[in-house]
């Protein structure tokens, strides 16, 4: 693999990985539960619009998001996907909604009445899911006050309950507590359920995410799911019961070599000097830093791979350059490829270890890869 032209750190993401990754969670799902895509932040840094348009073409039935800029990204790629805004709408962002044909998110009473009351004024229905908080403290419903709200909302008569969902707190660590929230809700939305049985259009229950897609099936009125993470091909947790799905990694992050040279024992390394040299040593400069997200936690901890050998990050990470050791590595020079995350000859790093170098989580180190970071796309095979 050569890096694309002036690329001093990037990150290559394969599409077609992304597709296949799509298939099989489809496959292992029974036949009929809808695939709610979560592309929020950026498709997890892997790009919204590429993400998007592909998973577009193979299969998605839906998309959700953190919040209506983001969805209106969406419905500027294409019309007719249903788009589900997760967090809270804040006042004033009503008239997206409308114009985007997005999806809100109904966690309180405040918000019935305020999206009611816009609703009506432009003379239109906006469609929302109703949350229900079943133990995850964020946005929702608390599941004791969800009867009165489901009561009200039926009232509405500019409010159009589309689907019902809660989230998962503690899924897979705690499936003891994840099948207690998952029973809440059932218990909780079933008379609205009931009631609504009758539609043309058959309400969304949903409540897996990557880390639980265990709701649905045997007569389970579940009937779609929410995958993020792991369509990019990153588990959750090694003990999720999806790492049984196979998926592959859609995204490596690379640097190059800037330079090499040696230095003496004893010589301390990059600002405030946290690791000193115990022998002469050859050290490579690469040219990425916390500027491309390159931890600072990874400092004096994480490693990349050169000519497929793991090479020690020394001393603090610096803003547009990682000093990593060399001393046993052969024939290193600058412009060769330093793997951040990805495979390199028989060595890899998952998303997952580099998460862990730095005492964070993938979803967090997706997230931190920066705009500087070039994206490189491959679309077939
Ligand atoms: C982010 C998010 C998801 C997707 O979670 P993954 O673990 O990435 O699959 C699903 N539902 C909600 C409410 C979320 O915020």
């Amino acid at each position: 693999m050569r890096p694309p032209p002036q690329a001093r750190c990037w990150a290559d993401i394969d599409l077609a990985t992304l597709e296949r990754n799509l298939r099989r969670i489809k496959a292992g799902l029974p036949q009929g539960v809808k695939y709610v895509a979560v592309v929020k932040a950026d498709a997890y840094g892997h790009g919204i619009q590429p993400v998007v348009s592909r998973l577009m073409q193979c299969g998605a039935d839906m998309f959700a998001v953190a919040n209506v800029a983001e969805g209106a990204q969406i419905r500027e790629i294409g019309s007719g996907w249903p788009i589900l805004v997760l967090s809270p709408v804040l006042p004033g962002e009503e008239e997206a909604l409308l114009e985007y044909e997005l999806i809100a998110t109904l966690s309180t009473q405040e918000e019935a009445q305020r999206f009611n009351q816009f609703a009506k004024q432009s003379g239109s229905t906006l469609p929302v899911h109703i949350k229900i908080d079943t133990g995850m403290g964020r946005a929702g419903i608390w599941h004791e006050e969800a009867f009165t709200l489901l009561e009200t909302v039926q009232t509405f008569e500019h409010l159009r309950v589309d689907g019902l969902y809660t989230h998962f707190a503690d899924a897979p660590n705690n499936s003891e507590f994840t099948e207690q929230q998952r029973q809440l809700f059932l218990k909780t939305t079933a008379n609205f359920r009931h009631n609504y049985s009758a539609r043309t259009q058959p309400l969304l229950i949903h409540a897996d995410s990557s880390s639980s897609l265990e709701s649905t099936g045997r007569n389970s009125p579940v009937n779609a799911v929410r995958v993020g993470l792991l369509q990019f091909g990153v588990p959750p947790s090694d003990e999720s019961v999806l790492a049984k799905v196979k998926t592959e990694p859609v995204l490596t992050f690379s640097t190059q070599v800037g330079l090499t040279k040696k230095l003496p024992s004893g010589t301390g390394i990059s600002y405030g000097q946290t690791y000193i040299l115990r022998r002469e040593s050859i050290i490579a400069v690469l040219t990425a830093g916390y500027g491309d997200g390159v931890p600072l936690a990874s400092s004096n901890k994480a490693y990349v791979l050169i000519n497929g050998q793991k090479c020690k990050i020394l001393g603090r990470v610096t803003m547009d350059q990682t000093i990593v050791d060399v001393t046993k590595v052969a024939q290193v020079k600058p412009g060769q490829i330093a793997t951040l995350i990805g495979t390199d000859g028989n060595a890899s790093i998952s998303l997952t270890q580099y998460a862990d170098f730095s005492d964070s989580i993938p979803y967090e180190s997706l997230c931190s890869i920066t705009k500087r970071v070039q994206r490189v796309y491959k679309f077939a095979e």
